[in-house]
């Protein structure tokens, strides 16, 4: 039996100076998060509006809390004030509430595009020509208190690594492109999350900058 401590430091030893570690502890406890927190993890990932509210409130202050489940409107408010980067924007209309509750909190808050991109079609996001569609209509340039910060996606659900690979490698594309076409002046246009537990390595040779991983860490 190794302890989440030892796991952090394993997975840890895996991933290159530049690649951000997110402990995704939504089905973990807050002893189980504390735990990972002393280990000196500080970036941590949410599905549930509700339970981030809740482990925020919970937990030591400097926590990075990120949100990377499906979010719907009504619960923006809950995590406005705090949350340290949403994944999961997979609409304008969604841009535009999280955009309005900014504001109210004076804030600018981070964003990333989730990319459908798996062949699994229970997954949020948007298509690539939606998403490219959504950037050239350029309203979201008049969202003062969203920042898009770059794109997530998950990749399809299977143990073809040559399928999940093409996945990783076209999201990067994308990536590129979409920097390249709107963001080559902002340099916080700095974040690709993809890679969760099972497919991390892949997602990070494929250029992700950001892995988000559960299972591997709280579960033995
Ligand atoms: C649950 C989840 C993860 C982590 O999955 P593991 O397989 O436990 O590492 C990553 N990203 C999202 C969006 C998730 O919902």
């Amino acid at each position: 039996m190794s302890s989440i401590a030892e796991r952090l430091d394993a997975i840890r030893a895996t991933i290159p100076a530049g690649v951000r570690l997110l402990a995704i502890s939504k089905y973990y406890p807050v002893k189980d998060i504390l735990e990972a927190y002393n280990a000196g993890q500080r970036d941590f990932g949410e599905n549930k509006a509700q339970d981030l509210v809740a482990k925020q409130q919970a937990l030591p202050a400097d926590i990075r809390w990120h949100f990377t489940g499906h979010l719907q409107s009504n619960k923006i408010k809950y995590i406005a004030p705090f949350v340290y980067m949403i994944h999961s924007v997979d609409s304008v209309q969604l841009l535009r509430e999280i955009n309005k509750y900014g504001a109210k909190n004076g804030r600018v808050i981070p964003c990333l595009l989730q990319i459908h991109i798996a062949q699994e079609e229970t997954k949020f996001g948007f298509t690539p020509e939606e998403c490219l569609a959504m950037l050239a209509s350029e309203e979201w340039k008049e969202l003062k208190n969203v920042h898009i910060r770059g794109l997530m996606c998950m990749a399809s659900n299977t143990d073809d690594t040559q399928q999940v690979a093409s996945e990783f490698v076209a999201v990067r594309a994308l990536f590129d492109e979409i920097r390249g076409r709107w963001f080559a002046d902002d340099e916080e246009f700095d974040t690709l999350s993809a890679g969760m537990s099972g497919d991390y390595l892949v997602a990070i040779e494929s250029g992700s900058t950001c892995v988000r991983i559960g299972s591997s860490i709280f579960e033995g």
